[in-house]
């Protein structure tokens, strides 16, 4: 979706800093970020939240939380870390394209 700020950054349209990528997923710094580590997992085709998730894109989702636990022991979360999908409106979501918000280097109290 060209007007979908994340598959523009996906597409390397617009700029920003890079974990991890395959064919398939797209991992980059949060710009605001809220803890030490705050990475965000997207896949690169547009699915606009979890709740739009269709059963064939399963494996997708699956392949995105192998991402998520691939990036969190390459950055040294031993002690572990936070996994935050907001999903729609009245779940905080302000981008209307599915990402994992992967959050560490803290202690989370909540
Ligand atoms: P949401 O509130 O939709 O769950 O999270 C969206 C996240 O995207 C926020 O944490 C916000 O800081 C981040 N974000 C918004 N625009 C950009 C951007 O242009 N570049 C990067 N790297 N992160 C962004
Ligand atoms: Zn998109």
């Amino acid at each position: 979706m060209a007007e979908c700020l994340f598959c523009n950054l996906a597409a390397g349209k617009i700029p920003c800093e890079v974990v991890y990528q395959d064919d398939t997923v797209f991992a980059f710094k949060d710009i605001h970020p809220k803890a030490p580590i705050h990475i965000l997992v997207i896949p690169k085709k547009h699915i606009a939240s979890l709740a739009d998730l269709k059963t064939s894109e399963l494996p997708l989702a699956a392949h995105m939380l192998e991402t998520v636990n691939a990036i969190a022991k390459q950055l040294g979360t031993v002690k572990g870390y936070k996994l935050v999908i907001n999903t729609g409106s009245e779940g905080g979501q302000a981008v209307m394209h599915l990402h994992m918000h992967l959050l560490g280097g803290k202690r989370f109290s909540d």
